[in-house]
């Protein structure tokens, strides 16, 4: 049986639950070894933000740093305070840089702050020079316009002989706009810029690689990778397969199974009308569950240029999505399974072992990161 599907430690609260997502810890530290194994020689970051990717900073941290995690990227301060708690001895990276008012946060719970602009940079002199030696990394922009130093910016600041002593960077880093995509030239245009910037760092680490930059090869590496969706099953190969272990199940209890006649319709704005005699099962998964309202079978505009809404998994079948996706509740056709097979009660499966994240992001027209991500706040969790 699939690690996800055993249910042999389930609390009651947890079998009774309507929603319910299983996240297999384990399969996560798996999943980091794998990236770390890929990353050669270089060392190996953990991107824990957005609450590990929706599923649950706490224990993943904790996992992590248990597998031996020692660097980890977050957002915001906020999860870098939470973070330290499970990860003691760790370096922890805030990507948004820190700002006015944050310096307790940031020095209480010894955050290194990454700097991306002139005027954070400036801020932070200051700063670190008020309260002596403090690391901090800079981001410089290589070609994704997002966050980041110019060029120029950062290799000026490289030759910058008057710049504070207590100013002291451990890593320079960038972002790749296309590392899923292996044929992107951009990749090699950015690793070049890159390379030039590292060389203006020399003796500090340098970092380019998330999950997908981690596949480009050994020049990508530098002295870290930083990989993120690998680690939580979200990354797909060329062919929409995962790259890496699936690590979360995410399930929905069915309510109730009714018999609707060729001719009826489903759901909000009767824009699905059933071309047969049907078997509907309704879950209790809807759009406030992050199951988004653009998997819908029908009537939704933004769906109507992809072909077919999301499915389901149930009685060891493949279901389709009917009708519009509601707040609450989700309508799938089991017409095509043996009668009796699935009951009110039974749980479906959104994704997990036999959908991936990744088919479901593709149905929505999004991506694995947003699906997880959105998760919210209704599903009870299971941590293996
Ligand atoms: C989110 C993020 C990552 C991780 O990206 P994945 O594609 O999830 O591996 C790495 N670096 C930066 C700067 C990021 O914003």
């Amino acid at each position: 049986m699939h690690p996800l599907n055993d249910l042999t430690d389930a609390t009651e609260e947890f079998l009774s639950a309507p929603l319910r997502l299983t996240i297999d810890l384990e399969a996560i530290a798996e999943n980091w070894r794998m990236m770390a194994a890929r990353s050669g020689s270089a060392r190996t970051a953990a991107v824990v933000k957005a609450d590990a990717y929706g599923l649950g900073i706490e224990d993943v941290g904790e996992t992590l740093y248990g597998a031996g995690v020692r660097d980890f990227f977050v957002a915001v301060p906020s999860e870098g305070e939470t973070l330290r708690i499970y990860a003691p001895e760790a370096r922890i990276f805030v990507l948004s840089g820190i700002w006015p008012g944050q310096e307790a946060t940031f020095f209480n719970n010894d955050l290194v702050p990454v700097i991306a602009s002139e005027e954070q940079l400036a801020f932070w002199m200051a700063t670190s020079a008020e309260r002596g030696d403090h690391p901090c990394a800079l981001h410089v922009d290589t070609g994704f316009n997002r966050l980041g130093l110019s060029m120029r910016e950062a290799v000026e600041l490289a030759s910058d002989v008057s710049r504070p002593a207590s100013f002291s960077p451990v890593l320079v880093m960038s972002h790749l706009a296309c590392g899923d995509d292996p044929q992107a030239s951009m990749n090699q245009a950015q690793l070049q810029s890159f390379q030039e910037v590292a060389a203006a760092f020399e003796g500090i680490d340098a970092s380019l690689s998330a999950s997908g930059g981690i596949g480009l090869g050994s020049d990508y590496h530098f002295e870290m990778t930083r990989p993120g969706i690998a680690l939580y099953g979200g990354l797909a190969t060329t062919n929409g397969t995962p790259a890496s272990l699936t690590v979360a199940k995410a399930e929905a209890r069915i309510l109730q199974i009714r018999e609707a006649k060729a001719g009826d319709t489903v759901s909000y704005g009767a824009a699905c009308k059933l071309d047969r005699d049907s078997r509907l099962a309704v879950a209790a998964v809807g759009y406030a569950d992050g199951y988004l309202r653009n998997l819908s079978g029908h009537g939704v505009a933004l769906r109507e240029p992809l072909p077919v809404g999301a499915s389901g998994f149930v009685a060891g079948q493949r279901v389709p999505v009917l009708g519009r996706v509601t707040m609450d509740q989700t309508i799938f056709d089991v017409t095509d399974l043996p009668t009796d097979s699935v009951t009110a009660g039974d749980y479906i499966e959104l994704f997990g072992p036999n959908i991936s994240v990744n088919e479901l992001a593709e149905a929505a027209g999004t991506i694995s990161y947003e699906i997880l991500t959105s998760l919210g706040l209704r599903y009870e969790r299971r941590y293996l």
